[in-house]
């Protein structure tokens, strides 16, 4: 007899995984290596930002209450008694009527509190002196970058679990960090089963397909932050397929499968978590594709079961091992981001599940739409590579029309959502 399985919300299925979330160690990099990796310790100015008064300009520094007289009809003659370059330091103190020629960057001179730009200043020559006209009133402060107006000595700048973006790492630079303390990757073994599944190096023959899912997955965990070790694709053979598993359970943090988790003849994964004494969280859940989703835990360690459908595989590691392996790494929003639009065509197929349509987002006249790609059918693969979020259609008993609002997931994002998506309630739509 067919086993009967009792469907769970993908809220629960979420839960369920993340009731087992941990955090992975932390591993010091270069930091010419640290982009993409997740701060394993918060990031704090231990001095301010700029370290010291700087001119934003190339000028004349000077004293403001000098110019008070100037105008374009009274021009008045400040003598250039020093010229300094980013990273030079003058050793004058300017006086009464006295400037010093600045380059963008250089530290502002002692006595001075103000500069004027290069462009603004009429320079000369006399008796071997040199000299500029200043022919307005400047203030104190006019173009000076303050010691810590950027960044305060102490301030916290970044919190531990922010991934490192070209921003952060500008600001690691800063602060000295020529070795960064970020999270380990954590290793993700995949596992492809199905006896008809090829090698891309293999000719097609009869009844046979190539595997797309084992690649696809390494692509989503590379993308996640994590790393890979693939084992060879595994015929629908329960002991070969049982030895890959503990191989991949010994080396691995979490074991991801595709394919095999149905109830289908040679669906041997139910048999394999049995046979492993895994506890099992979940084997369906409400939600197209992917439904049979599953997920296993033994010793702390979760073995993922997608299916072997493409789009069903995609998004189920989209959903579901994406947050865990976000979290692993410390991210404090592991969860994908979502935001919300507006249907471009109608879809008008109902489902009592929630969907999942992998789609394409456009903007026009200020608003965010997103349109279906592809077939919507859970064995397909074109649609996968041609989506940039995955449409949300909650189920219930009607399709939906252009202009409904949708929540879409934002396949590319790598900044993450604090808190999981969830579905909507139908009557808010
Ligand atoms: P399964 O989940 O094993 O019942 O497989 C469901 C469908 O997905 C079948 O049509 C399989 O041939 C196909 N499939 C399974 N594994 C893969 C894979 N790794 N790459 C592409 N298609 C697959
Ligand atoms: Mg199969």
């Amino acid at each position: 007899m067919v086993e009967r399985r009792k469907p769970i919300w993908i809220k629960e299925a979420v839960e369920k995984v993340m009731e087992y979330k941990k955090r992975g160690e932390g591993e010091t990099v270069s930091i010419h290596d640290c982009d993409a990796r997740y701060l394993y310790a918060p990031l704090i100015a231990d001095h301010d930002v700029p370290p010291f008064d700087r001119s934003p300009y190339d000028g004349f520094a000077l004293r403001a209450k000098d110019t008070e007289n100037a105008s374009r009809e009274n021009p008045l003659l400040f003598e250039v008694i020093d010229e300094i370059g980013a990273g030079q330091v003058s050793l004058q103190k300017v006086g009464q009527l006295e400037a010093v020629r600045i380059m963008t960057g250089a530290q502002i001179p002692d006595g001075a509190d103000c500069v004027i730009m290069l462009e603004l200043v009429k320079e000369l020559t006399e008796g071997g002196k040199k000299y500029i006209e200043v022919k307005r009133t400047l203030h104190e402060g006019d173009n000076v970058s303050y010691q810590g107006e950027d960044a305060q000595k102490g301030s916290s700048l970044i919190d531990k679990g922010e991934r490192v973006t070209p921003g952060i790492k500008a600001l690691l630079a800063t602060f000295g960090y020529s070795k960064v303390k970020v999270s380990q990757k954590p290793t993700v073994g995949i596992i492809a089963t199905g006896s008809e599944l090829l090698r891309p190096e293999d000719d097609l023959v009869p009844g046979k397909i190539r595997d797309s899912n084992g690649y696809m997955i390494e692509s989503q965990v590379l993308r996640t932050g994590g790393i890979y070790k693939k084992y060879d694709n595994c015929a629908d053979d329960l002991e070969a397929l049982y030895k890959a598993m503990v191989a991949a359970l010994e080396e691995c943090d979490i074991v991801i499968t595709t394919g095999g988790v149905s109830v289908g003849d040679f669906d041997y994964l139910p048999e394999i978590y049995n046979r492993l004494g895994a506890k099992l969280l979940f084997n369906k859940i409400a939600m197209r594709p992917g439904s049979v989703t599953s997920c296993a835990e033994i010793d702390g360690r979760l073995l993922f079961g997608l299916s072997g459908n493409p789009s069903a595989c995609f998004v189920g590691f989209e959903l579901f091992v994406k947050p865990y392996l976000r979290y692993w790494m410390h991210s404090n929003r592991p969860y994908t981001c979502f935001i919300t639009g507006e249907l471009y065509s109608d879809f008008p197929k109902p489902n009592p599940f929630s969907r999942f349509v992998r789609g394409k987002l456009s903007y026009k006249d200020g608003r965010v739409y997103a349109e279906p790609v592809g077939l919507d059918k859970s064995g397909v693969v074109t649609s996968i590579a041609w989506a940039d979020c995955l449409i949300v259609l909650p189920g219930g008993t009607r399709g939906y029309q252009a202009g409904d609002q949708v929540d879409l997931i934002l396949l590319e994002d790598q900044q993450g959502s604090g808190v999981p998506w969830q579905e909507r309630k139908l009557s808010k739509l």
